[in-house]
């Protein structure tokens, strides 16, 4: 895979006309200074304004970079991932367009690679964030770190560094798997968090609200659990029960006093009919659960290393 390049940067551009430039200099003389060859390779996420244009201009600094575009905006995460499946480092780095990732922290990131480990997430310090931002990301932290079993800090930083190991299983399974650094964090213990500065956001704005945030949680749920649709087949035992009891206690009214009151009688077929509904709709949801598992291609397991000795081998 690897063709020359050690590091790979991969930067999601959507509407970022203001910042690019800045960005592109300030890359450039960090990995200028880190003294290996690296590529820089820029997506463009199907942008309005003139961020393309921009990324064009690039084209002939006699750098090693390289420009996705695309013809619509289809999302940071389908950027991220184009940049991914035509990188070439050993490392790959991700970052966002927006100068608030700040690219003299990289070489920290790759330090941490050197060291030994798979994955080195960006643990921003000291963000300047609204509350309601603060809070969302705080609620995402927990149910993540609850799904995936890994406990990291800040799971939406994007500025991490991954090994090319890692890239490839990514490319290979994780097309379907809208989040990223949660998939990162399931494939490999070897996650690390290091410190790194943020800053806030210099030119334009933020793509994301409440609304892509509500979203992404709900991506994660369904990617992780099968909490939601075991919900249905309870409600649905649930309802079948109470009409069960609510049988036996008419059956034995109609036994011992005479006809019961019709509504009582009308609430328990209501209850019979929906519950068995319910429930089956939970149990056909079940069985779309194991299709869709089936189709994410999920590996059952990752090897870190084998040995082997056989028969005749000292
Ligand atoms: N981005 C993208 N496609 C989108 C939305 C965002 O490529 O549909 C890019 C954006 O240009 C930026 C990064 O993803 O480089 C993060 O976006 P943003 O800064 O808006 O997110 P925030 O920092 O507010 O979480
Ligand atoms: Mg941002």
């Amino acid at each position: 895979m690897n063709k020359g390049a050690y590091v790979s940067i991969v930067v999601p551009v959507f509407n970022e006309e203001d910042g690019l430039r800045e960005l592109y200099s300030e890359l450039s003389s960090v990995l200028k200074g880190i003294g290996k060859s690296y590529e820089i390779i820029f997506v463009d996420d199907g942008s309005k304004d003139k961020s393309l244009e921009i990324l064009e201009g690039f084209k002939n600094t006699g750098q090693n970079v390289k420009i996705i575009s695309f013809c619509r905006n289809f999302g940071q995460h389908a950027a991220v991932m184009a940049g991914f499946n035509s990188s070439e480092g050993e490392v790959v780095v991700t970052l966002d367009a927006d100068l608030q990732n700040p690219p003299g922290e990289i070489p920290k990131l790759l330090e941490k690679i050197e060291e030994g480990f798979d994955v080195v997430a960006g643990r921003r310090m000291g963000r300047k964030e609204g509350i309601l931002r603060k809070f969302s990301s705080a609620v995402m932290n927990i149910i993540i770190s609850k799904l995936t079993g890994v406990k990291l800090k800040d799971y939406g930083c994007m500025l991490r560094a991954y090994k090319r190991s890692i890239i490839n299983y990514l490319l290979q399974y994780g097309e379907k798997c809208v989040y990223i650094p949660a998939f990162a964090s399931w494939l490999t213990g070897s996650v690390i968090e290091v410190p790194v500065k943020d800053n806030p956001r210099k030119y334009g704005k933020s793509k994301y609200n409440l609304l892509s945030f509500l979203r992404q949680a709900f991506d994660l749920i369904t990617a992780y659990t099968l909490v939601p649709i075991q919900l249905i087949s309870i409600v649905g035992a649930v309802f079948l029960i109470i009409s069960v009891l609510l049988t036996g206690y008419l059956l034995s009214f109609r036994f011992f006093f005479g006809t019961p009151s019709p509504l009582t009688t009308f609430v328990a077929i209501l209850l019979f009919l929906s519950g068995v509904t319910t429930f089956f709709i939970g149990v056909v949801s079940e069985y779309l659960v194991r299709m869709s598992i089936e189709t994410r291609k999920r590996p059952l397991y990752i090897i870190k290393e084998k040995f082997e000795r056989k028969n005749g081998d000292k």
